[in-house]
């Protein structure tokens, strides 16, 4: 039985941010590859750079223990915006920022903070891309997730953040895959038209990659890289655990 997690401190935060970075280095050629199919092949590139910046800084500040949440956030937010481009940099920043303020002051996450989480950045999303379910962005991913944490959460309040993280991946993985069959209709996919058909897309493929870099780290992994992918769809085939060091 894994042990129940109902709560995490900043410590912990950071520790997933910086899994999170980790996990992109990892998959930065299969999120690039899967970009090449059907945008520019850079995607890999911007949000690993936007992560690693998050990471090197929580490496450097001393005090990130001290901080509360949503000041973490803040400036990861900062930083990430400050080095990645592309349509991705100022979404996912974004989304950072807006998650920041409903952690504003708060040193500790709690499971129903999720809710306001997910939905914070799901606003953020929509706002500055303009993109709905079946678009074939992030917003594919991010929407049935936002959702699925409010419908759990509130119906049963007892759940702890390693089974609703559980059941998190289970919605992400099969929104992920409906990207595929989807037509773009935002971005630089969408130019391709009905070629856009039949690839999964790259931005939703890092959402799911950042739910499973939570449950992954809650339950003292580092995180996961897809080593065999369909070189049609991009659909994952198999995945690994990333070594633990600590
Ligand atoms: P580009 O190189 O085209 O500027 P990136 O490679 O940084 O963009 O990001 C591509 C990803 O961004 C896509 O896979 C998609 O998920 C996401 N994306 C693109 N446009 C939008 C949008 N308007 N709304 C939400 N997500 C978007
Ligand atoms: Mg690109």
């Amino acid at each position: 039985m894994n042990e129940k997690i109902y709560s995490i401190d900043s410590k912990k935060f950071c520790e997933i941010l910086m899994n999170i970075a980790e996990c992109f280095s990892a998959n930065e050629e299969y999120l690039n590859w899967l970009d090449g199919q059907i945008g520019d092949g850079d995607f890999g590139t911007n949000v690993g750079r936007g992560f690693r910046k998050i990471r090197d800084l929580l490496q450097q500040r001393k005090d990130v223990e001290q901080l509360d949440i949503g000041t973490i956030l803040h400036e990861a937010a900062m930083q990430f915006m400050q080095v990645s481009g592309g349509a991705s940099g100022p979404l996912i920043g974004m989304m950072l920022l807006e998650a920041s303020k409903t952690m504003k002051g708060k040193k500790m996450v709690y499971v129903n903070d999720f809710i306001d989480m997910f939905s914070s950045m799901l606003r953020a999303a929509k706002l500055i891309g303009g993109a709905e379910v079946g678009d074939k962005t992030i917003v594919d991913v991010l929407q049935p997730v936002a959702d699925e944490v409010k419908n759990i959460v509130e119906k049963e309040k007892d759940i702890d953040m390693v089974k609703l993280f559980e059941l998190l991946i289970q919605v992400a993985r099969m929104h992920l895959e409906k990207t595929i069959s989807m037509r773009a209709r935002k971005g630089r996919a969408s130019y391709l038209g009905e070629r856009s058909v039949g690839k999964q897309d790259p931005g939703a493929t890092a959402m799911y990659l950042i739910i499973r870099t939570f449950y992954e780290t809650l339950n003292g992994r580092k995180g996961i890289k897809i080593v065999e992918y369909s070189k049609s769809t991009g659909a994952i085939i198999r995945e690994e655990y990333l070594a633990t060091t600590k």
